[in-house]
């Protein structure tokens, strides 16, 4: 019988406590905790995305400073924000919201983060330190899900954890941070021979593909733990990239599509904005 892995209550846990903290924050420091957020264009998920991590950024007590450009804004007024945000010491964090418009540069935007405000962690400085197991930021949808592998109280050592997916902002920070926690890990693809083999072998899947109910139940091995990243937004509403009614029973754990990985992606960033202010004051 499958556990659940409830991330709405995972990540109203951490941000209960971030509340706590920011009030602490305030009191020590004398200022509020900031994260700007920047949105260019009008994509509506990107527009929800944006409107949630506003909500939770006041829910925990910090201050959200939030822009809103036009689609057609030239590259280089989303860089004079950026590098205002980035030059202005009041701010601890700031994100942009991703796609941008198709004729803006993303990693020329995103280069301009200073990586002390990067609260997405996807910065070249961050992502290295990551690779190096220094402490950073870490990409908060991963970090999340690190979160929910520890609250199953399991020991990861020494199991075989397969990721299916490498994006830079999913897949390969995943595989690093379960290196990390000395699992044996193995990252597919789209080129990937033989996956529902290396699946079968695994203690422990996290599936980041972007392919409604991708892993299905022939593909999981009895007792393990899935993690699903995947949000697909299909004729049935939201659906991840497991196949969770048929494969729950096999598992001893699992993350349900909505309610698992995406609130824990939020309350990862506002996780990382904390740690960004308290090592700004500290540095
Ligand atoms: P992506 O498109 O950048 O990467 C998808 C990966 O899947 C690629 O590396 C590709 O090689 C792999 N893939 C595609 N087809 C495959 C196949 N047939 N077999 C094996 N691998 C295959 O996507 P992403 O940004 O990493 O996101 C993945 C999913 O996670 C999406 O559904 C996205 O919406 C979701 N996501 C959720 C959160 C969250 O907060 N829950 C955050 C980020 C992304």
């Amino acid at each position: 019988m499958a556990n659940i892995i409830d991330g709405k209550k995972l990540s109203q846990e951490i941000k209960d406590n971030l509340k706590e903290k920011s009030v602490e924050f305030e009191k020590l420091y004398g200022r509020k905790i900031t994260l700007a957020v920047i949105l260019v264009g009008e994509n509506p998920a990107s527009q929800v995305y944006v409107k949630n991590k506003i909500k939770a950024t006041e829910y925990v007590g910090f201050k959200s400073l939030s822009f809103y450009l036009p689609n057609d804004s030239t590259e280089e007024q989303v860089a004079d924000t950026v590098k205002s945000l980035a030059n202005d010491n009041s701010v601890d964090g700031i994100l942009v919201q991703l796609p941008l418009p198709k004729h803006i540069n993303e990693t020329k935007i995103l280069n301009l983060i200073p990586a002390s405000k990067d609260v997405d962690g996807f910065l070249p400085e961050n992502v290295g330190k990551l690779m190096l197991g220094m402490p950073t930021t870490i990409a908060c949808t991963p970090y999340g899900v690190a979160k929910m592998l520890e609250s199953t109280n399991i020991d990861f050592s020494g199991k075989n954890a397969v990721v299916i997916g490498r994006s830079n902002i999913v897949g390969k920070p995943m595989a690093l941070l379960l290196l990390n926690m000395n699992c044996t890990v193995t990252i597919c693809h789209s080129k990937t021979k033989n996956l529902k083999e290396i699946c079968k072998q695994a203690d422990l899947i996290v599936a980041a593909i972007g392919k409604p109910k991708f892993v299905t139940a022939d593909m999981v091995k009895d007792g393990a733990v899935v993690i699903d990243v995947g949000i697909n937004r299909t004729e049935n509403g939201l659906v991840g990239d497991v196949d969770f009614e048929n494969v729950k029973d096999l598992t001893s754990y699992i993350t349900p599509v909505p309610g698992g990985v995406g609130p824990m992606t939020i309350a990862m960033l506002l996780n990382n904005t904390y740690l960004c202010a308290v090592r700004k004051e500290n540095a």
